[in-house]
């Protein structure tokens, strides 16, 4: 997201939080300890105003245009989604079983490219068992599924049904029972 240092501190200087918690450690050198520097010295109320990565490049980090009207697009698209959740909901998931999404995730840390075919259980009782069937261009082949922590005693079978098919079908297999805070895996 392009982010800068200074764009953190000016975000907590604007917030004021009491704490903050780090998570993640993308660009351990270029940019994360100046990011914190920037998040802790607005916390303390000290001057930030000098705290910047060694490669900072305004320039480079501006948004291109095109960028700029293709978020606007997504946002109105979204927003009118949200506003239309109903009948979305009647004309592409009511009477459905499985509602499927296909998609590629590449990450940029490890080089790796997925291929995911997630299915969500369509349930009236619970929020429904859901599954991933991924690939990535480094040969692995798993299964991994996913019980929420609220799911009706169907949807907890299911999974544990799925479980046992995919052992046969998979060399790697992962189960997430959120009901019981349980986690398998092969
Ligand atoms: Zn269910």
């Amino acid at each position: 997201m392009n982010f800068t240092a200074q764009g953190y501190a000016k975000l907590n200087h604007k917030l004021n939080p009491d704490i903050a918690v780090l998570e993640g450690g993308y660009s351990i050198e270029g940019a994360l300890p100046y990011i914190n520097l920037g998040i802790i010295l607005a916390m303390a109320g000290l001057d930030y105003s000098k705290v910047r990565e060694p490669d900072y490049n305004k320039e480079k980090l501006r948004q291109p245009k095109d960028i700029t009207e293709y978020v606007k697009k997504v946002c109105e698209l979204t927003h009118s989604q949200w506003k239309n959740r109903k009948d979305l909901y009647i004309k592409n998931i009511r009477g459905k079983d499985y509602i499927q999404r296909q998609r590629q995730v590449y990450y940029d840390t490890d080089g790796i490219l997925e291929d995911q075919v997630q299915n969500f259980k369509v349930c009236n009782k619970c929020p429904g068992v859901n599954t991933i069937d991924s690939k990535s261009d480094t040969g692995y082949h798993i299964f991994a599924i996913t019980i929420p922590r609220d799911a009706c005693p169907n949807c907890i079978d299911e999974g544990y049904r799925f479980y046992k098919h995919a052992l046969k079908k998979y060399s790697h297999v992962y189960l997430q029972d959120r009901t019981s805070d349980e986690y398998f895996a092969k």
